[in-house]
This record gives C-alpha cells, structure tokens and sequence, in this order.
C-alpha cells in the first residue's frame, strides 16, 4: 500500500512539472487592471506594477496591454 502511494506521488510530481514551467510571468498594475509583458516599456515606468503568474492576473479581472499584448 505505501509503495502504490509513493508511486502515485511520483507520478503526479511528474505531471505538474510541465504546468510550473509552462506558467508565464507578467506585470501585473492593480489599480488599472492591466497586465504586461515582462518587457513592456510601460511595465518598467510602473511604479504599483507587481510580477505575478499570468493565470493569477487573469482571474483577478485583468486585461492584456495594448501595446505589449500581455
Ligand atoms: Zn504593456
């Protein structure tokens, strides 16, 4: 029994890896509710900006930046 856990432990580590390096990272500006790519020229002048998974910014209502799409 405690080696089909381990087994099952295993085998889900492995299946979530592939999500946590696929999760993409943007700036996130809550009092606009706009996301930005970690590049956007608006993004380095954003001073309430914070670095946020792109997921996370999606379900807190943001939008995608204009020019830098997000
Ligand atoms: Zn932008």
């Amino acid at each position: 029994m405690k080696k089909l856990f381990s087994a099952l432990l295993i085998s889900v580590l492995f299946l979530a890896t592939p999500l946590s390096v696929s999760a993409e990272t943007v700036v996130y500006n809550p009092n606009s509710k706009i996301y930005h790519n970690t590049s956007c020229s608006s993004a380095a002048k954003c001073k309430v900006c914070k670095k946020i998974d792109k997921k996370q910014a999606i379900r807190n209502g943001a939008r995608a930046c204009k020019r830098c799409g997000g």
